[in-house]
């Protein structure tokens, strides 16, 4: 049993869920990386956070939703989320890294989120050095439509 709760949280397993089959190899809570993201692909500099609607202040109906109780205190933590969350793209756009934010309101749409997903990672396989004409694959495979 665990007891770190931002860890491991079931949003999470279902984006790493999605994109094992798209691109596996990914890194969990690397400490090394700017914001310490959710998933990465170090090669690919590839950062990848998954966010609470909530917690970390969503342009939607649930991140909308404020709480009445201690409202003051739920929007200051979440304010300070938000700034750390633009702090910390900041910092990985500054070193070169791609960043990307799944909302868990997305995975309600999992299908058209595997996609999104599929576009990031097929986008940036090629970015950082093109291959010379020679190294071409030979093995044709090439990410499903
Ligand atoms: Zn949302």
């Amino acid at each position: 049993m665990r007891a770190v709760k931002s860890r491991d949280t079931t949003p999470e397993r279902l984006v790493r869920k999605l994109l094992r089959p798209i691109a596996p190899g990914y890194r969990l809570h690397r400490k090394d990386i700017p914001g310490r993201p959710d998933i990465a692909y170090p090669g690919r500099r590839i950062a990848i956070f998954v966010h609470g609607c909530f917690w970390h202040g969503h342009d939607c109906a649930r991140g909308a939703r404020s709480p009445k109780a201690n409202a003051d205190y739920w929007s200051a933590k979440i304010a300070r989320n938000m700034a750390r969350d633009a702090a910390n793209l900041a910092a990985l756009k500054e070193k070169g890294w791609r960043s990307f934010v799944v909302w868990e309101c997305q995975l309600k749409q999992p299908e058209a989120l595997k996609a999104s997903l599929a576009a990031l990672l097929s986008q940036t396989r090629a970015e950082p050095t093109p291959p010379p004409p020679a190294a071409a694959s030979p093995s044709g495979r090439r990410p499903r439509p």
